[in-house]
């Protein structure tokens, strides 16, 4: 099974990923960690990605999709995958066609967000600064709200509210891709 889940920062995608990976025994893919070793190499592209993910903006789409779809060509996503993070802009959305089978939308609120993340930030990440999370929210609601859009129409999007138990959330995610709890 192929499926993406989409939610701002804060949302919980990587605790659901991780919860359905194991589930659904399909490894767990996140752009965001990949961005993040990328940007532990001291090499131009390296540097390059930190300067970007450290302000809170999105790598360019077409480096993007070049990392991204090198990733997925390896044996261990052909069956399957759980991805979070992409696709992020309609035109990733466009040029990807993975024939993904659910779109996960994990939707909290802005303030619930902010709320979770500044909680959980004693051990807050070099990307993690206020300024580069709301600057990441702001991207959230310009550029990937369209993405949603656009697998609503596709008839691919599952919303759930995202504010709820972790426990109920993968519940409701597991019914709504119709797999067994
Ligand atoms: P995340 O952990 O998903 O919030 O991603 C952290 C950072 O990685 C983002 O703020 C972006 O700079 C970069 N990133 C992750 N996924 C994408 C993507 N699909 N397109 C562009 N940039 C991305």
């Amino acid at each position: 099974m192929k499926i993406i889940l989409i939610g701002i920062q804060g949302a919980g995608k990587s605790t659901q990923g991780n919860l359905l990976s194991e589930k659904l025994k399909a490894p767990y893919l996140s752009t965001g960690h990949i961005f993040r070793d990328l940007a532990k190499e001291h090499s131009p592209l390296g540097r390059y990605i930190k300067e970007i993910m450290n302000a809170g903006y999105l790598i360019p789409d077409k480096k993007t999709l070049e990392i991204v779809s090198e990733y997925l060509k390896r044996p261990e996503y052909e069956k399957g995958y759980i991805l979070d993070g992409f696709p992020r802009t309609i035109v990733q959305a466009k040029s990807f066609k993975n024939g993904i089978d659910k779109v996960i939308y994990l939707k909290v609120s802005d303030k619930e967000a902010l709320w979770r993340l500044s909680y959980r930030n004693s051990d807050a990440r070099q990307d993690e600064t206020l300024t580069a999370l709301r600057k990441r929210i702001e991207l959230f609601h310009e550029l990937t709200e369209p993405v949603l859009e656009y697998y609503r129409k596709k008839r691919l999007l599952v919303e759930i509210d995202g504010e709820k138990e972790i426990k109920e959330i993968y519940k409701e995610i597991l019914s709504k891709i119709k797999i067994d709890p």
